[in-house]
């Protein structure tokens, strides 16, 4: 026999009692939902609402519901959930215009400049999520999508609104067609009976839930429906029996409280004939009572009085007061062995927790509204957790607790579609190119740009929740160390740098050996095979696995080629004087690199110099940072462009100039018309007369750079130029 679970409270209040599949007899007017109101709103805010009402009923003016009748029913009826749940004005405002952004001519301008920004995105919110697409023929994606609802929300109200458009929506879904009748039911089951369950609105998901399932499956239904309506006939006076001797208890105890019997959910019934593969008896046969008392002392006196009128069972208490449930649910449950030896389960709570376990996150707006009606609803909603947490202070895990509840309100991730409706999640902060790589590492990297929600966009977008995304791809293209800047998620980064390390395994391995026969041409006048005795040998003093190994070390500098040579051969006289040239054509890779602080450009006399680790460093050869390593012939060696060099060059430029008004303009524009980009400017010096502007730009090559030169000179405010070191 399994216990009654916490979630499964009773619609007993007077919120949510209609019966299953009525809807309104009589028409349910402005003047109702006023006379609501009036009840906890002041007469200024009221009029607002009117005056909302006044303008959605104009923008719907015309159009009608499936059923025939006006459209303007259905956002009164939200309205009126919004105020049977006590909530603001704001709220209440936004649940009457919550379609007019949709269907009608009205904009989000308009509602700003009449209603203010909050209910204005609000309004805005709700529309969002109603774009939300969600395909449940995968299953799992329920959760992912209701997790991207919650994100996409920055203000709760926004939920409660759509709860409330979705539960009136469920009430007349009888109009519709059977094949989306269906869709919109199986997507109330998944989606957003489990979102007011996580917020613990608790009667919106059990009637949520109740019209989903009689939607979906009214065969079951009526047959579980049936099956509950013959016993609790059967049952009511054993029921009966109970709450009087209780009540009598009660009383002499001198504890006033309120005892409830409860309504069967018929839906959980079904789930766990399903899942647990449970007949209806096994399932049904448990008696259960609510006690509402006036305080939290009361509760444990109320379970007292019980448990000495019914033996408890042990193990089947369970305190929630001490320590509550993730959604702020609080109540005693203990069950106990009735009359005729039937367990009755009896749930003990506050008024406070009642309400609470009945509407949630809802409740708290109620509370709050007295004293600052005004609040940022980010602040309200904090003051909500804050609340969440003194209920929880006598508890060790309140962190834990906090956690939860937050992250699942503001959670660090986006979701997005896939071009196939599929759901992603991605860390805040992740970019198209993150997306690309967590579809697949080859779509990564081969990643060229992303169509966001169609549009066109660089890779290094910031994604936000409910964009569909698309990865546009160029075998062409390969990773290179910049991606690293904008690749937000581990997976990646890892990829990108496994690539990179791959490339550069590569290249050294390339480098290394033209490096290593090089230094044997310069020792021995022509390229000889070493001895392979001679080469093992060597091998295994360096401890490299192989020849590789060796070339890839020597690649990256960490061994230098003419000293391996020496190693293999025996020391000999050089030849470094008329040793050849290294040739490079520029756009060797990552083991290559141009040095910054004299950024040569092709056609300029250079000089290379292996760097520990990092492969040739390449200087011009009149940089002052290489003069004194010129003498170490092991390090620095000749080198030479060969004539095919392609690409750009970064180089630097430094520009004395007068200070006149439209000088950098001047320049800009002779840049652009040689062709050359701008890709940094630093201002270094300025005094009363001058300034010196140093430009990194973009060129070819020297011939390129030289006219650059030539053509900045001519303009007059340029008083000097010059290439700089640093
Ligand atoms: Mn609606």
């Amino acid at each position: 026999m399994s216990a009654v679970t916490p979630d499964q409270n009773p619609s007993s209040t007077s919120l949510f009692s209609r019966p299953a599949g009525s809807t309104t007899n009589e028409r349910f007017l402005i003047s109702d939902l006023c006379r609501m109101l009036e009840t906890y709103l002041e007469p200024e805010k009221i009029k607002h609402i009117t005056q909302a009402y006044l303008v959605s009923e104009a923008a719907h003016e015309g159009q009608s519901r499936q059923s025939g009748e006006a459209y303007i029913n259905h956002p009164l009826a939200v309205a009126r959930t919004m105020a049977e749940m006590r909530m603001d004005a704001e709220s209440i405002m936004a649940a009457i215009l919550h379609d007019v952004m949709e269907d009608t001519p009205v904009s989000r301008e308009q509602l700003v400049e009449e209603f203010g920004e909050v209910v204005a995105s609000l309004v805005d919110g709700v529309s969002k999520l109603s774009h939300l697409k969600f395909d449940s023929k995968v299953e799992a994606q329920a959760a992912s999508f209701r997790k991207m609802m919650l994100a996409m929300t920055n203000d709760v109200r926004v939920i409660l609104v759509k709860l409330a458009d979705r539960l009136h929506n469920m009430r007349t879904l009888g109009s519709l067609a059977p094949e989306k009748r269906r869709r919109i039911a199986r997507e109330t089951l998944e989606v957003y009976a489990p979102i007011a369950q996580r917020l613990g609105m608790n009667n919106f998901r059990r009637e949520l839930e109740r019209l989903g399932f009689q939607a979906l499956h009214p065969m079951r239904y009526r047959a579980i429906h049936a099956g509950v309506e013959r016993s609790t006939s059967r049952y009511t006076e054993l029921l009966g029996k109970i709450e009087v001797n209780i009540s009598n208890r009660l009383e002499e105890m001198k504890i006033q409280g309120r005892i409830q019997s409860r309504e069967k959910n018929l839906f959980s019934i079904h789930q766990k004939m399903r899942d647990k593969k449970l007949s209806f008896q096994e399932i049904h046969d448990v008696f259960a009572l609510r006690i509402v008392v006036d305080d939290i002392d009361t509760c444990y006196r109320a379970l007292g009085a019980c448990h000495t009128l019914y033996k408890p069972i042990p193990g089947r208490f369970k305190d929630y007061i001490a320590i509550p449930k993730s959604n702020g649910y609080q109540s005693l449950h203990s069950v106990v062995i009735g009359p005729g030896g039937a367990e009755v389960e009896i749930q003990i709570r506050s008024h406070d927790m009642d309400r609470i376990a009945e509407e949630g996150i809802a409740a708290h707006w109620y509370y709050k509204s007295e004293e600052d009606q005004e609040t940022p609803a980010q602040r309200r909603t904090n003051e909500w957790l804050k609340s969440l947490l003194e209920l929880q202070q006598n508890t060790g895990n309140a962190l834990e607790f906090f956690e939860n509840v937050k992250i699942d309100l503001f959670p660090d991730e986006v979701y997005l579609f896939t071009p196939k409706g599929e759901i992603m999640s991605l860390p805040r902060g992740a970019t198209g190119l993150d997306f690309a790589y967590a579809v697949h590492t080859d779509l990564g990297n081969s990643c060229v740009a992303v169509k966001i929600d169609k549009y066109l966009s660089s890779p290094s977008t910031i994604l936000e929740s409910g964009q569909s995304v698309e990865v546009i791809t160029d075998k062409k293209i390969h990773p290179n160390p910049s991606w690293l800047n904008f690749a937000a998620t581990a997976r990646a980064r890892s990829s990108i740098r496994h690539y990179l390390n791959q490339l550069e395994k590569d290249e050294a391995i390339n480098l290394g050996k033209r490096l290593y026969k090089k230094a044997i041409r310069a020792q021995a006048g022509k390229y000889v095979e070493a001895p392979k005795d001679r080469m093992q040998s060597l091998l295994k003093t360096y401890q490299y696995s192989d020849k590789n190994a060796l070339y890839r070390a020597i690649g990256l500098g960490k061994k230098l080629a003419v000293s391996v040579v020496d190693d293999l051969f025996g020391k000999k006289k050089k030849y470094i004087e008329t040793q050849e040239p290294f040739v490079i054509k520029g756009s060797e890779g990552v083991v290559l690199l141009f040095a910054k602080c004299c950024s040569p450009v092709p056609g300029d006399a250079v000089i290379g110099m292996m760097s520990k680790g990092r492969g040739m460093v390449v200087h011009r050869q009149e940089c002052p940072n290489i003069s004194q390593y010129l003498d170490n012939q092991e390090r620095v060696m000749p080198v030479e462009w060969n004539n095919e060099t392609t690409g750009t060059f970064a180089t630097a430029i430094r520009l004395q100039t007068r200070n006149k008004p439209g000088v950098m303009a001047t320049i800009a524009a002779e840049l652009a018309t040689q062709d050359s980009n701008i890709e940094n400017i630093i201002f270094e010096d300025r005094d009363s007369m001058s300034s010196q502007i140093t430009f990194m730009v973009s060129v070819t090559d020297r011939q390129h750079l030289a006219q650059i030169i030539r053509r900045l000179r001519n303009i007059p405010e340029v008083i000097r130029i010059n290439r700089p070191y640093t």
